[in-house]
């Protein structure tokens, strides 16, 4: 999903105690994903993980993907309206961090992972995941103890 580069700055990053938010759009930005790596919750490498352990409950976001898939195709991800959305949530998630008010759950651990969608999708064990109306879900995701990263603290 990402490259390599991602999880070595992360990791530098993290070292600093900085928050790395990614922002990441599927094919044609029919959802897209907001990541929140920090030292408190989560590395990059422990959100990849957890997140393909959720696997079943998430939707394929590369459905229907065309096996050519290139930067010159009108699907491209690049050339999609949808994009839009995926980005103001980014933002509104940076300025969240940036003025000190981030959203938590009922046991007061901040959302990490947001996903939000653009059309109806269904998860891979059959669940309404989003609507046809933009969807957010967002998520409180623990990194491994003793991970060399994140697992500290
Ligand atoms: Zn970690």
């Amino acid at each position: 999903m990402l490259h390599i580069a991602s999880y070595i700055l992360d990791g530098l990053c993290l070292e600093m105690n900085k928050i790395v938010i990614y922002v990441n759009a599927f094919y044609k930005a029919k959802a897209g994903v907001v990541a929140i790596s920090n030292k408190k919750m989560a590395c990059l490498d422990c959100l990849t993980e957890q997140i393909e352990n959720m696997k079943s409950k998430l939707p394929d976001f590369n459905l229907g993907m065309d096996d050519n898939y290139r930067c010159a195709n009108s699907s491209y991800i690049a050339s999609q309206i949808y994009n839009l959305n995926i980005v103001n949530l980014g933002v509104r998630i940076i300025l969240n961090y940036l003025t000190n008010k981030i959203p938590k759950d009922n046991e007061g651990h901040m959302y990490n992972c947001y996903f939000i969608g653009n059309e109806k999708m269904k998860s891979l064990d059959g669940k309404e995941f989003f609507t046809n109306e933009i969807t957010i879900r967002r998520y409180s995701i623990p990194g491994y103890r003793g991970c060399c990263v994140c697992g500290n603290e």
